[in-house]
């Protein structure tokens, strides 16, 4: 059995579920390395604490899975009066007509849970996404390098687009030419997110979004930008200077800087996501910018953008090898600009490794 599969089982037993039943979604995608989309007609994928596995979906879906022996499938055709019925067979099938069934509150949809339901009218449906994010938290190697591939795919299209800038060149064209540089680099055109260029006072505000104002000399210039590759995402952030910048700008960037570092620092298997949160904001409250940092330092990244674990002061969630996230530090100076610094790192046995290697030091762009 796949050592995903495995540990499922493992999970499920432990939190007293019999089985999971999942609608399209990266949780579906990481427990069966397929791709569906959600759509008008329902697909499932039903796992079971005994080890079984079975997908209900549309017959069109069929050379999806042509290849997959070890799944069995239960195919509806083109009328969705057969749906019940289709849905019926495979509970029964896996046993689950009275069972305890574990779902994800926030992706499984009315439609699909309104199916199981009829089809298992004695089941329990339960809240499922604390076993799900534990199980995936933990990445394996395959993992970590799909998300390694996804970080350079991302740092050399930055280097490619950066290549064009020129001064008085606006923010949506400077992430026009990033979107199409990712993609000529090799991301998936899912990409995580559109990117974020902002400038000048544009920069402090955290979720920007490009403008078409020129960026000018004098302006800190934010990039937040990610690729995605075979399913796993990247995101990163650098902070540039246009010309020369106010010395109160340049010096918001090094303490950035130094928070990243002590953030990434800090990130080892026992301490926990809030010690990593604390070190860097420790660096940025000694410098006397506590109230301009105005978001948590990080989130695990993976097969979905934001997932656990959260990087916030109070979370007590020890860090394990193996588990990867954002160390992303900020310093927002309303009407004056902001600076931030993202890297992807990943704990290993004795510490972390950033995934991300672009100079991190305030660099002359312009
Ligand atoms: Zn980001
Ligand atoms: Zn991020």
């Amino acid at each position: 059995m796949p050592p995903r599969l495995a540990r499922l089982q493992e999970a499920l037993r432990q939190a007293n579920l019999d089985a999971l039943a999942l609608n399209p979604g990266a949780s579906l995608t990481y427990l069966t390395g397929l791709h569906f989309h959600l759509m008008e007609r329902p697909v499932v994928g039903l796992f079971t604490a005994a080890g079984e596995q079975a997908l209900i979906l549309p017959q069109l879906e069929a050379p999806k899975i042509a290849e997959r022996s070890d799944l069995p499938a239960f195919f509806y055709g083109e009328d969705p009066a057969q749906w019940g019925k289709v849905f019926r067979q495979a509970l029964h099938q896996l046993g689950l007509t009275a069972a305890r069934i574990g779902v994800e509150p926030t992706r499984l949809r009315v439609l699909e849970l309104r199916l199981l339901e009829a089809a298992a009218p004695q089941a329990e449906f339960l809240a499922a996404d604390a076993v799900l994010a534990d199980l995936r938290a933990v990445k394996d190697a395959d993992e970590v390098a799909a998300m390694q591939h996804a970080v350079a795919v991302a740092q050399q299209a930055l280097r490619t687009a950066l290549a064009d800038f020129r001064l008085g060149m606006t923010e949506r064209e400077l992430a026009a030419r990033l979107v199409m540089a990712l993609l000529q680099h090799g991301s998936a055109p899912e990409l995580p997110f559109q990117p974020i260029v902002a400038a000048g006072p544009n920069a402090a505000n955290p979720h920007a979004t490009p403008t078409d104002r020129p960026i000018q000399e004098g302006d800190l210039l934010i990039i937040d930008w990610g690729a995605s590759w075979h399913g796993y995402f990247s995101d990163l952030t650098r902070t540039f200077a246009i010309g020369s910048v106010e010395p109160e700008l340049a010096h918001i960037v090094a303490v950035v800087a130094e928070a990243n570092a002590a953030g990434r620092a800090a990130a080892r298997p026992g301490r926990t996501a809030g010690e990593v949160d604390r070190a860097a904001r420790a660096v940025i409250a000694a410098a006397g910018y506590a109230p301009y940092f105005t978001h948590r330092t990080g989130h695990g990244l993976g097969l979905d953008v934001h997932e656990p674990p959260f990087i916030f002061a109070d979370n007590p969630a020890p860090l394990r090898a193996g588990m990867t996230f954002t160390v992303e530090p900020g310093i927002y100076l309303p009407g004056r600009g902001g600076a931030r610094i993202e890297d992807d790192i990943v704990v290993t046995p004795n510490g972390a490794r950033s995934l991300s290697d672009l100079p991190r030091d305030l660099q002359p762009l312009g």
